[in-house]
């Protein structure tokens, strides 16, 4: 027993040490004048190399960034989309100027918008990686003029006292995500406002285009409806949370004029995950706190934050997921009454089931954004979740269920900064909790041609529903099951600071 962990220790040092020189951790100095809209980046690494490439994480776009020169006298050639620099000394630094004014005028997602004198950009079009970073994350800190906030998906690190003394810095460590993967940056006049919550902290910014009054409303709502998510397990998903509130009217005349075709709370949201992980909410805050509580969508994006990345492959399952969620997350919280949520639920099935597209439903997923075909894809994937969590507390007798899996996947997994194949997420829930339920659920799902059956499955739950009239049956061979699904949690009040 002892020699075998000696080996294991053994074996670890040894792979640390060949780590070491494919992975130099960037260090990231920022500097940002509000006058210019210039940011001055130091970007310096700890060891020697022989050639190091510098990529933004977008493709396109290098004409952002400016007057890059290096610490030590060698210089730095710019390729088609890249700069690469030969003869690398140990400590050296590149500097740069990222034009972030003109990125933020672009007002395109994924680039930049201009909200008020708030700047949002994507990080990925300025701040350049070392291709010799390999796995390891990178440090920053930035300083802003006073009266300037920033709010990232990063994680921020206590600043010593020495720094903190200097002004207005800010040490982050920024998680090591795909290239690929959406993140944004604002920095403005606002203040970051902390929604601490069991299990971690919903780190707010209201962008521009709200008043006093509605900015309470629109942190009071979050907190409110947050309490939902916490009603899966007890916690939030993830230690640490970016969210941006975005007020619709401030993206431009066609945002606009949908704020004036059709008034909802919330226009759009989505959950993004480059550099950290965050949430994006197009809001109006004109709205009531009552049709705030009535909208679904941050409480589906909440959810979001329960798995990992799934591909467009495993787009039903993360949707479904959320799309489940949005609904029994809403009635433990008392947003919904169970028989509210029931029913929504069966609206959903009702317009997924009306909506026939061709192949399997993991062939309509990975197609989804051509085909369209999301009502299906959404609520074939709610309905596998629904059947999941059937299935695993009929068979346990109330034991088992998606909740458990989920929050021993948050011990184990989350957070989780790489894309995971769809199979290998469902088989890791399956192992949690010691069943095949999901696995096997999942092959009879991702395969079907036509919507599953979702008047069967609620028969056995006891929820039928005549004409428009909805009632539960206590008889029912599931009934257990579905009043377990929606009944209330106790959950503790959010604190906002
Ligand atoms: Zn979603």
């Amino acid at each position: 027993m002892i020699m075998l962990r000696s080996a294991f220790v053994f074996i670890g040092l040894l792979s640390v040490t060949l780590c070491a020189h494919a992975q130099d951790a960037p260090h990231y100095e920022l500097h940002f004048d509000a006058q210019t809209q210039m940011l001055a980046v130091h970007l310096c690494l700890l060891q020697a190399h022989a050639k190091v490439e510098f990529a933004a994480d977008a493709e396109t776009e290098m004409h952002y960034l400016h007057d890059l020169q290096r610490s030590s006298d060698n210089g730095v050639e710019a390729g088609a989309s890249a700069w690469s620099a030969e003869h690398w000394r140990p400590g050296e630094c590149l500097s740069y100027n990222a034009d972030l004014g003109a990125i933020a005028s672009a007002n395109e997602q994924d680039v930049g918008w201009h909200l008020g004198e708030n700047l949002v950009t994507a990080p990925q079009l300025w701040l350049l990686r070392p291709d010799v970073q390999g796995n390891a994350d990178a440090a920053l800190r930035i300083a802003l003029p006073a009266g300037w906030s920033i709010s990232a998906p990063w994680h921020e690190q206590p600043a010593p006292p020495a720094v903190a003394a200097l002004g207005k810095s800010v040490l982050f460590s920024i998680p090591n995500t795909p290239a690929n993967w959406s993140a944004a940056v604002a920095i403005g006049h606002f203040d970051e406002e902390r929604i601490e919550l069991p299990g971690g902290v919903l780190r707010l910014t209201i962008l521009h285009g709200a008043d006093a009054e509605q900015r309470t409303k629109l942190r009071d709502w979050l907190a409110h409806v947050s309490r939902a998510v916490l009603s899966a397990y007890g916690r939030l998903p993830l230690a640490d949370v970016q969210v941006l509130m975005i007020p619709v009217g401030q993206l431009g005349l066609a945002s606009r004029a949908v704020a004036a075709v059709a008034p909802h709370a919330v226009h759009f949201g989505q959950s993004i995950r480059g550099q950290g992980n965050a949430l994006e909410l197009l809001v109006d805050p004109s709205r009531s706190a009552a049709e705030f509580d009535d909208d679904w969508v941050a409480v589906h994006e909440l959810s979001h934050l329960m798995h990992p990345y799934l591909g467009d492959r495993g787009s039903w399952l993360a949707e479904g997921l959320a799309t489940y969620y949005q609904n029994i997350l809403r009635a433990r919280a008392g947003l919904l009454t169970p028989a509210q949520a029931w029913d929504r639920l069966q609206e959903g099935f009702s317009r997924g089931e009306a909506q026939q597209g061709a192949g399997t439903l993991e062939q309509a997923a990975a197609d989804m954004h051509r085909s369209h075909a999301f009502q299906r894809i959404y609520w074939s994937g709610a309905a596998y979740w629904l059947t999941v969590d059937r299935d695993l507390r009929h068979a346990s007798g109330g034991k088992l269920s998606m909740e458990l899996a989920l929050s021993r996947f948050r011990d184990c997994c989350l957070p989780s900064y790489r894309q995971w194949q769809p199979e290998d997420f469902v088989a890791k829930l399956d192992g949690l909790l010691g069943v095949q339920t999901f696995s096997q659920r999942y092959r009879e799902f991702s395969t079907m041609q036509q919507f599953p059956d979702w008047k069967k499955l609620y028969t056995e739950l006891g929820i039928r529903i005549d004409g428009k009239r909805l009632t539960l049956d206590a008889a029912a061979v599931d009934a257990a099951a579905r009043e377990a699904i929606t009944a209330a949690r106790p959950t503790p009040a959010a604190e906002s600071r």
